[in-house]
């Protein structure tokens, strides 16, 4: 049976994955498969309370034990979810299997936006549903069963706070997390931000997680784990997880690009970068007469060093969301760049003494001996950028959003 779970948080406490963690050792008496689903779902969502992320538990138990396993996920959303909080509205589904139609509408939570009324029909035509309040959960509490980590997939190792900690500063030790980056990376990532001096694998609010760390191989992680030295901690658990891998985003065209969804989008650079006030910069690209303004926000930090050397003319695949008709950029593929150049007076013909301009669009005169040209000199301008692609810093990445080393057979320029 799988048992999805979702929308039991809020900014001020708890987190879902903890309870899933809570809830799969509860469960082991059925028996329990290792790595419970760890979702992430749309990111432009508006009710998310952070990472927009759901969860599902996949339990050795029969249609019999249907109702004994649903009181008990029940009774521990009661005991530990955020209910008093109007914007929390936990959702719980169990089902004995998934269905074509199920995993259709998973992929859907992941790269569009849904009712709760879809979610409702679909979730009590294959299973048992139990809604708090308005039941938005019983969203990501479906799709978490139903997306399918198939085609791709990583793991998460969460570790967890003990109780008394909760609210207080995370005791980690820095040098540590460096050195478990360093020996464990590239299979696991995202843990510190070296460009940024940041460590990233640990949030700053008042939840009940410690730290997380990704990766694509879980021994590395058990490593990374083993090496980092902190508060103790409360427990931790491996998810499965369709962090890191785009899953959210639609190969599209500028034309049908929506409010909400996530795309690759091909185009040409028509208005060159320029920045606003609050280190925003923005240009924008066109493909077959349809334009779209881009985005690289201040908290991309040196990603945005890539993008103010973009010029009219170059060939780019844009990722990112679209909010208010802007593509809010996640990672550029360069396909091409454009020659550039800067016009110089030329040399005269006969003398070779640099000629002098005649005024605006009347060409150039040689001062010495009085020949004209009508043309000027093109000096090529040595591009600093090179083709491929490039992507928003660790300390500005997405959980679902892929990072550069997990490409391949293309040309990357990993931020790290
Ligand atoms: P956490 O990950 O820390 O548990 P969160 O960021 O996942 O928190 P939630 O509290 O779960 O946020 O709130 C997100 C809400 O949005 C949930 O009720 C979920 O069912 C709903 N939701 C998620 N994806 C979609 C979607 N594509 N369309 C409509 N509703 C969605």
């Amino acid at each position: 049976m799988l048992l999805g779970i979702d929308d039991t948080d809020s900014k001020k406490g708890m987190c879902t994955t903890y309870l899933a963690a809570i809830l799969v050792e509860k469960l082991q008496k059925y028996g329990v498969k290792e790595h419970p689903r760890l979702i992430r779902l749309n990111p432009n969502i508006k009710y998310k309370t952070r990472g927009n992320g759901a969860v599902a538990i996949e339990i050795d138990a029969d249609e019999g034990q249907a109702a004994e396993i649903m009181d008990i996920a029940v009774q521990k959303v009661e005991e530990m979810a955020e209910l008093e909080d109007p914007e929390t509205n936990p959702g719980i589904v169990l089902l004995d299997h998934i269905t074509p139609e199920v995993e259709k509408f998973s992929d859907r939570v992941v790269r569009d936006i849904v009712t709760i009324k879809e979610a409702m029909d679909l979730a009590k035509k294959y299973g048992v549903v139990h809604a708090f309040k308005n039941g938005r959960g019983v969203i990501g509490a479906l799709a978490a069963i139903g997306f399918s980590l198939k085609n791709d997939h990583t793991y998460e190792l969460v570790a967890y706070r003990h109780r008394e900690n909760w609210g207080t500063t995370r005791r980690i030790d820095r040098t540590s997390v460096l050195e478990a980056d360093q020996s464990t990376y590239p299979h696991t990532w995202d843990t510190v931000d070296v460009a940024n001096e940041v460590t990233v694998f640990s949030p700053h609010s008042s939840c009940p997680v410690l730290f997380g760390i990704r990766g694509d191989d879980v021994d590395a992680i058990k490593r990374a784990f083993k090496m980092i030295r902190s508060e103790e901690a409360e427990r931790h658990i491996i998810f499965k997880t369709n962090q890191s891998t785009d899953a959210h985003i639609i190969p599209g065209n500028i034309a049908s690009a929506k409010n909400g969804c996530s795309y690759i989008l091909g185009g040409t650079v028509v208005k060159s970068p320029h920045s606003i006030q609050g280190g925003h910069v923005f240009f924008t690209i066109a493909e077959n007469g349809h334009k779209i303004d881009c985005a690289a926000y201040e908290p991309t930090k040196n990603f945005r060093d890539v993008i103010r050397q973009l010029c009219v003319g170059d060939e780019i695949l844009a990722y990112g969301s679209v909010k208010d008709q802007t593509l809010n950029l996640e990672k550029i593929e360069i396909s091409s760049l454009k020659d550039q150049f800067v016009l110089r007076n030329p040399a005269c013909p006969k003398c070779q003494k640099r000629m002098k301009s005649s005024g605006k669009n009347q060409g150039y005169r040689c001062r010495k001996c009085g020949t004209t040209s009508q043309d000027g000199e093109h000096i090529p301008v040595l591009r600093g950028l090179e083709s491929g692609l490039y992507e928003t810093p660790p300390c500005a990445r997405r959980h679902i959003s892929k990072p550069l080393i997990r490409m391949s057979g293309r040309k990357i320029h990993p931020s790290r």
